[in-house]
């Protein structure tokens, strides 16, 4: 039997003496705010076994970890169609690179780069009435907790200086792949990205990637096929150009947000969640990469 709670603790007091813990992304005003000293982790087994240690408790923005689960919300609505407006390949390139977007005609690389995301939210919007409160009660279900809420500052704040999501939705727009306008779409989309929980929530939340599509009380939202396609765009997809050093490093299927969270799993074992702000340059949690690392690595226990 494997100690994790003994690992977790250890990798917690490894990585207090690290000196360089990033930067916190300053393009979206409110994240700005965030305490780069924060550093939490919540694992939980398969058979619902919680570990944590550190700010595992602490809620925080949970950014692009969102898009997964509105990928899995729409792709649960609407089946195999998505895959017409938005592909399954890495981008090797920065979540908000618009140049790829143009070459292939309006067609998002992946779900998880923002202009992908935006084609999901377009999707949501068409098929249910009111996509945000659908969304939230979704997520609220999955992870059996009534509390998680969008932080309405992180969205105005987003709203107010995301100008390179309304240029990638405007393009998006001229290839006719947004059916709903942009003001709509740019909306839900910086609600989603606002939602805000702590690791042990989303860790539950996420349980959904790891348990076969079924959440903790066993209700199916996916099915096994389902969850092999979105395990398989978190591994190529997740980390935008650093998806490789991630699976190299770690071994993982997982996804970063600007928030300095991390979800990474491994099928039918466990999910895991990091937080800390401090960003590589590359957008993604300077600390949680090498928690995640030093957890698999000590483990030994990878998707190889
Ligand atoms: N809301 C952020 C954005 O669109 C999400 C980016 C991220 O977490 N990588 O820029």
């Amino acid at each position: 039997m494997i100690d994790f709670q003994a690992i977790i603790e250890g990798i917690s007091n490894n990585l207090q003496s690290v000196y360089d813990r990033g930067d916190v992304a300053t393009y979206i005003p409110e994240l700005a705010k965030a305490d780069k000293n924060k550093f939490g982790i919540h694992l939980i087994d398969s058979s619902n076994n919680n570990f944590s240690s550190g700010d595992s408790e602490e809620a925080f923005s949970i950014q692009s970890i969102s898009k997964v689960l509105s990928l899995a919300q729409a792709f649960g609505k609407v089946g195999d169609q998505l895959w017409k407006r938005v592909g399954v390949e890495p981008s090797g390139d920065p979540f908000n690179h618009l140049s790829l977007l143009e070459m292939e005609n309006g067609i998002p690389r992946n779900p998880l780069i923002n202009a992908g995301a935006l084609v999901v939210c377009d999707v949501l919007i068409s098929h249910f009435d009111n996509p945000k409160d659908d969304f939230l009660s979704y997520v609220r279900r999955i992870s059996n907790e009534p509390e998680i809420y969008y932080d309405e500052k992180v969205a105005q704040s987003e709203k107010r200086s995301g100008f390179n999501n309304y240029a990638a939705a405007y393009l998006l727009k001229s290839y006719g792949n947004l059916k709903n306008d942009v003001e709509t779409v740019l909306d839900f989309y910086f609600h989603q990205c606002s939602l805000t929980m702590s690791c042990r929530q989303l860790a539950k939340l996420f349980y959904i990637f790891m348990n076969k599509g079924k959440c903790l009380q066993g209700q199916a939202y996916l099915s096994i096929n389902q969850v092999k396609r979105i395990n398989a765009i978190m591994l190529t997809c997740g980390f935008y150009d650093e998806a490789g050093e991630f699976a190299f490093e770690v071994g993982l299927p997982g996804k970063s947000g600007v928030g300095g969270g991390i979800v990474a799993l491994l099928p039918n074992k466990f999910c895991v969640v990091t937080w800390s702000p401090g960003l590589n340059p590359k957008g993604n949690s300077k600390l949680g990469m090498l928690a995640l690392e030093q957890l698999t690595s000590k483990t030994g226990l990878s998707i190889f």
